[in-house]
């Protein structure tokens, strides 16, 4: 009966206790050693311990009743060494009858703890983050009750937070014990939108901490929690019924709905609160338990399901706190953390404070990447354990050129990067000073750079950058950005806002390129074992001519007459361009009839991507108005290397014999047929790569804003033929790559890369 008192009475009890004695004042070791004394006495154990992480990763023994107080700031246990460490690594409780049969055990004579044989310990966890572990010990081989180990789990929450607040631990010792990372930590990314930032870190979506861990009133509490979870569950209801949604935003929603209805999360919050706590602090214990439960899981599933139960989390502590979702204000540098983000997320920050965005996950045409190169904020992604790196307020910087992320830089970092800022910045003035200078050789040819864009938001780049005009107009980005597939009315306004802010300049529309890695919520598809070779762009569009048509008729009703380039993606055979553009001249036909305009001039093109065409062009071209060279794609296709799998993406050179040659083949077809070529992959916006293009003999590349000025710079350095003369030499290489060689022409020729 004697080991069943702490249930009996509750951790409130003990927490009254703990509270009475830290009222008591006197020094911090001295409250602690009371703590663990009050704990031990009250779980009836012969010994309770507190262990903290030191900054250097080590678990030191901060406090004990029952083991030799000579012990206590001597045993420290290295990070994999010991029980308790794994208690931290597991970030959950230990529940032993026998500890010294545990594999981990590690027998550590100056503690003398040889006679204890059963061993309860719980992790301390700070948001989320185990920070040390507290730990009773009895001689008798006993097991701990499920009620022990929930009331210790709670005891260690509000512990964790006293250490924290500097009741339990000296000011001095504090600043050496991990409660948060605070060491300077550089981390390897990928990029997924260029540009440097340094500000200091805003955690999406914080949840509001709760202010009171401790109940007044328990049975308040428990009426608070059970209305929160109601009011909640009625929220998700109403948002399941109240919109027609399909697809994922539904899944989603219907996930949610499913967790909230959960017994198991209902009866957890509950307990917490019969424990002793408030309503927010029982959210913040179950979800932290949760965490450090489901972090681990290697399943993508179940890591997939945290983010759910974490959202479910935050939102019933903003139901709590009585809040309805608004914009959060931003301090004046803001650099957003976020394990990854919605469509629409990013764009309910305030957009002039908003300097970077650092994601955990994410890729490179996930929504919010698009997002942020749509906005011109620096966006490093793919950085491992992100948010449990970070806190919020601390400094950051984002530097999108070398894809890495400075958490709490040194003084020296922070000048070095503010150094290179400033280059950067000047840089830019250069290219902005070019901006109405036109791109000719040195020998007099004129390179026409043009603009790939998507958003609406990219349109005021035109006048930015000088392009002459856009080569390239992802349609799909709408598609991608929005809830809902976008109607008819929608699509054409945006065509026609396109149109309207380009005043005049020749824009090439895509149609829809979906598929792939470009996924909508909302459409419906299987699920493909190879989805880059799958069911996607304009495969897409022929079996589902619906779709296609209606944005055919939005472009046409877009252009009003006017000029209009409507261009189709990964053509693999002439017969798919021929039924492509014959769905063009059918909605052109239908349009008449009804006595619409008909675009003049109207341009069709196909965007060559697939490698099968390289070797059709004698028969494609002469189809086509015009042709674009996606070398995002055509790579991926020529190399047999996904683009989006970081493994293997950059493996292959496309600066080497082999695409050179297919790239080569594409350019002289385009003159011999007389159609124009251009190319509007990411390599024409990298200066080295555009110089080798030109000499391949491209003389249109569109790319993204942030290429025109570099690559003007360099075209304005460049003597054509030399360079042409340069090249062609290299075709015919047996290197893997002639990168080097291209790069040492370059220099040669003084060209400015
Ligand atoms: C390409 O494949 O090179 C291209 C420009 O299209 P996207 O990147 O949109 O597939
Ligand atoms: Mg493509």
């Amino acid at each position: 009966m004697a080991d069943r008192v702490l249930a009996v009475r509750g951790p409130r009890s003990l927490l009254r206790q703990i509270r009475e004695a830290m009222a008591g004042g006197g020094p911090a070791q001295a409250r602690l050693d009371m703590v663990v004394q009050i704990i031990a006495r009250s779980m009836v154990a012969e010994v309770c311990s507190i262990y903290l992480r030191r900054a250097s990763g080590d678990l030191e023994l901060f406090a004990t009743e029952g083991l030799k107080p000579e012990a206590v700031h001597v045993t420290r246990m290295r990070p994999g060494e010991g029980l308790v460490s794994e208690i931290v690594r597991l970030g959950r409780p230990l529940n032993l009858t026998d500890a010294p049969l545990h594999p981990k055990f590690s027998y550590r004579p100056e503690t003398g703890e040889d006679p204890f044989h059963a061993f309860l310990g719980v992790p301390l966890l700070r948001g989320g983050r185990p920070v040390g572990a507290l730990v009773v010990q009895n001689r008798t081989a006993r097991v701990y009750g499920e009620d022990e180990v929930e009331d210790l789990q709670t005891i260690a929450m509000v512990l964790a937070e006293m250490v924290a607040a500097g009741e339990l631990v000296g000011q001095t010792e504090l600043k050496d014990v991990e409660l948060a990372p605070h060491r300077p930590e550089r981390l390897k990314g990928q990029r997924f939108a260029d540009g440097l930032a340094f500000g200091v870190a805003v955690l999406h979506e914080v949840p509001v901490a709760p202010e009171k861990l401790l109940a007044d009133d328990t049975g308040l509490e428990e009426l608070r929690i059970r209305a929160g979870t109601e009011k909640l569950r009625a929220q998700i209801d109403e948002m399941l019924d109240g919109h027609n949604l399909v697809g994922q935003p539904f899944d989603v929603l219907e996930t949610y709905r499913m967790f909230a209805n959960d017994r198991g999360w209902n009866r957890s919050l509950e307990e917490a609160v019969r424990g002793g706590l408030t309503a927010e602090a029982a959210v913040e214990r179950v979800r932290s338990e949760q965490r450090a439960r489901l972090s681990k899981a290697r399943d993508p599933y179940l890591r997939e399901r945290l983010h759910d139960l974490e959202d479910l989390a935050d939102r019933l502590l903003r139901v709590l706190a009585g809040k309805e979702p608004g914009a959060r204000v931003l301090p004046d540098d803001a650099i957003l953390i976020a394990r990854n983000l919605g469509p629409a997320d990013l764009l309910e920050y305030d957009r002039t404070k908003l300097r970077g965005l650092l994601l955990e996950e994410g890729s490179q045409t996930s929504h919010a990447s698009i997002v942020a190169r749509a906005l011109g904020i620096p966006c490093v992604g793919r950085l491992e354990r992100l948010r449990d790196r970070i806190s919020e307020g601390d400094p950051v910087i984002v530097d999108g050129e070398q894809a890495e992320a400075f958490l709490r830089p040194r003084g020296d970092v922070i000048s070095s990067f503010r150094a290179r800022a400033e280059v950067r910045a000047q840089r830019h003035a250069e290219f902005a000073r070019l901006k109405d200078t036109l791109a000719v050789t040195l020998d007099g040819t004129r390179i026409t750079l043009l603009m790939n864009a998507g958003l609406a938001v990219d349109l005021d780049n035109l006048a930015e950058t000088g392009a002459e005009g856009i080569g390239l107009f992802r349609t799909e980005f709408q598609f991608m950005v929005a809830d809902q597939m976008p109607r008819l009315k929608v699509q054409t306004e945006l065509y026609a806002r396109v149109l309207e802010a380009a005043g005049g300049l020749p824009v090439i529309f895509r149609t829809l390129d979906l598929g792939g890695d470009k996924v909508l919520p909302y459409l419906k598809a299987d699920r493909e074992e190879n989805p880059a070779l799958g069911w996607r762009a304009v495969r897409m569009g022929l079996d589902r001519p619906a779709l296609l048509r209606m944005q055919l008729r939005a472009l046409i009703q877009a252009a009003a007459g006017r000029e209009l380039h409507i261009m189709f993606p990964l053509i693999a055979t002439v017969d798919e361009f021929r039924a492509a553009r014959r769905l063009v001249d059918d909605e052109i036909a239908w349009g008449r009839r009804r006595g619409r305009p008909s675009p003049n001039p109207l341009r069709v093109g196909a965007m060559i991507e697939a490698p099968s065409v390289v070797w059709h062009l004698d028969a494609l071209l002469p189809l086509t108005d015009f042709v674009s060279v996606g070398t995002n794609d055509l790579m991926q296709y020529i190399f047999a290397a996904d683009r989006g799998n970081p493994r293997v993406s950059d493996r292959y050179d496309p600066l080497s014999p082999p695409a050179l040659r297919a790239l080569k083949s594409i350019a002289d077809h385009g003159k011999e047929t007389g159609t124009p070529v251009s190319v509007c992959g990411e390599l024409a916006g990298r200066p080295l790569e555009a110089f080798a293009l030109m000499a391949l003999g491209f003389e249109r590349l569109s790319m993204p804003p942030t290429g025109i000025g570099p690559v003007k710079r360099m075209v304005l350095s460049v003597d054509l033929e030399a360079a042409k003369k340069g090249v062609a030499g290299l075709l015919q290489s047996g290197s893997g790559t002639v990168r080097n060689e291209i790069e040492t022409l370059a220099r040669k020729l003084n060209v400015a890369l």
